[in-house]
């Protein structure tokens, strides 16, 4: 049986993918490409998540794509409206005629000899075994395990007589209304789901370990808006994008360089919405820097609103256990709940758990550096997109993107095959990718690739330097062997643990 080739195959029709499909169409416009996806929709995060309030935590000017503005007036768009704008977007360009649903890309294995990759694949309902083979694998796959997130095992789970949902698999059947229900986490989703909840519920508790940092954001721009009135719309939009993106990097260096002012600024915010006598110590005070972990935006203020209105209960303490009606805490107390919601995050994974191959030799992505937050060490023909933690994750996604159509430019002017990032340097050290002190980033920080000391092994959280670095350096850089033939062979060097060190992102 033959096996279908495509110059390019792109893993995962999320935000990523799609964006990916755009840029090879338009600058590749002679590349073959499909996009391989294991579920039977597009949108990734934004078709799985479907908890009550699901929204962005960026603004959308950055978050959505430079080709297709976002034209809706709020900011922070919720994910059903993100879900639509994607889908659109790969109706209006035609990406969508590219993607093949309910394909799961399960390894993949490149043949120097053949200079192309084979690609394992199930299909469909029955998990039909196929493959393809293609000359580049860019692999937009996400950075987290579909099938489930974290969940960690309490004591007592069996006894509790409510109902115990994770927000990965929220069911749109759950009826809340009236309920007592209690949320564990303080991150991003909880931040998020619960001034939904509480806009129904009997009464929302936030249980949380420790505290994060929270930052108040409107969510009308009225600087768009001028904007809007004043220029074009495609001026509009790319001022606008750049004003998001300049104070987004100000605000994170602001709070790298002078935490203690930042601290103040996130301070005088809460102080400003929550009641008086509210103990911002010690539920709102986290025992971090700012950006040590993920700052979570609270839009309009919609949480601490409900929390002022009563709606909404903060608590800062240890579970013991899960009872028959609740939560038993360490401290003595329980809490009665109807309902409890672990929002205690994301499973990390990376390569959507394609498992690698160069030669019949086995790649472990956690002792792979990354080139230039695109590539991996020693593995020819391959690039992974990865996002921002610090700013939209679409900033990054599109360079990259942009990077590798420059990439297999470049090759087919030079009637180059492969290309490979080489990495030889026994001296270089590996630190984690995500430079992150959150529990979720941790557990997974060894099989993540690991970056370098220095350019271009570094993963900048900077748009401005990702700018320089991928869209304006050359892409020959002497880091990178191009073959006409089979690339060189070099061994698959492994990062020492020994010269593994944890690092300032
Ligand atoms: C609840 C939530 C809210 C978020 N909010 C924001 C935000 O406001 N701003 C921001 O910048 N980031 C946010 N993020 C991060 C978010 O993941 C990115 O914004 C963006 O959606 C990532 O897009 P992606 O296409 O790279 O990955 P994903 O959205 O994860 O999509 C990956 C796709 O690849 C497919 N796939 C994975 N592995 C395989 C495989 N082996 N074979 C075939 N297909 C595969 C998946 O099915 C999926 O469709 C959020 C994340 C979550 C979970």
């Amino acid at each position: 049986m033959s096996v279908e080739h495509f110059d390019v195959l792109v893993v995962g029709a999320g935000l990523s993918g799609i964006g990916a499909g755009y840029h090879l169409q338009t600058q590749c416009p002679g590349k073959r490409y499909a996009i391989l996806e294991g579920r039977r929709d597009l949108g990734g995060t934004w078709d799985l998540f479907r908890y009550p309030g699901i929204r962005s935590d960026s603004d959308m000017f950055t978050l959505g794509y430079s080709f297709r503005p976002w034209k809706e007036a709020k900011t922070v768009a919720e994910g059903p409206a993100i879900l639509q704008y994607l889908r659109e977007t790969a109706e209006e360009f035609g990406i969508d005629r590219h993607i093949r649903f309910q394909q799961r890309v399960r390894s993949a294995s490149w043949s120097s000899q053949q200079a192309r990759w084979t690609v394992e694949v199930t299909r469909g309902e029955d998990k039909e075994l196929v493959s393809y083979t293609c000359h580049f694998l860019y692999l937009c796959s996400g950075y987290y395990d579909y099938e489930q997130g974290h969940a960690p095992q309490f004591a007592g789970s069996d006894d509790f007589q409510g109902q115990l949902i994770h927000p990965q698999q929220w069911p749109g059947s759950l009826d809340y209304r009236d309920k007592r229900i209690v949320v564990i986490g303080s991150g991003a989703t909880a931040v998020t789901l619960i001034p939904a909840l509480a806009q129904t519920a009997a009464h929302v508790t936030m249980l949380q370990r420790s505290p994060t940092y929270l930052l108040v954001l409107p969510t009308d721009d009225r600087v768009a808006q001028m904007l809007g009135k004043l220029c074009p719309e495609w001026l509009a939009h790319r001022l606008t994008r750049w004003k998001n993106v300049l104070l987004g990097i100000y605000f994170y260096q602001l709070c790298r360089r002078s935490p203690e002012r930042a601290k103040k600024f996130f301070r005088a915010q809460l102080a400003k919405e929550l009641p008086p006598n509210f103990d911002i110590e010690t539920h709102f005070q986290p025992h971090y820097g700012p950006w040590d972990q993920r700052v979570c935006i609270v839009p309009d203020a919609n949480l601490f609103r409900t929390i002022r209105d009563g709606r909404v209960s903060v608590v800062t303490d240890q579970i013991a256990n899960l009872t028959k009606h609740g939560v038993a805490l360490q401290s003595g107390r329980e809490l009665q709940a109807d309902i409890i919601v672990t929002a205690t995050g994301l499973k990390l994974l990376p390569c959507g758990g394609v498992r690698l191959f160069v030669d019949g030799e086995a790649v472990e992505p956690g002792q792979s550096l990354t080139y230039k937050g695109v590539m991996l060490s020693n593995v020819p023909n391959l690039a992974a997109c990865v996002g921002y933690i610090n700013a939209a994750w679409t900033l990054r996604a599109d360079l990259s993107s942009a990077y590798v159509c420059r990439l297999l430019n470049y090759m087919d002017r030079h009637g180059y095959t492969s290309c490979m990032p080489r990495w030889d340097d026994a001296a270089l050290e590996g630190r984690p990718l995500l430079g992150l002190t959150s529990g979720y980033v941790q557990r997974a920080a060894d099989l993540f690739p690991k970056q370098g000391a220095k350019a271009p092994w570094l993963l900048h959280q900077n748009y401005l330097l990702d700018l320089l670095t991928l869209h304006f350096s050359r892409v020959n850089d002497g880091f990178v062997v191009f073959s006409k033939g089979s690339p060189r062979a070099v061994p698959h060097r492994k990062v020492s643990p020994l010269t593994m060190h944890n690092s300032e992102p």
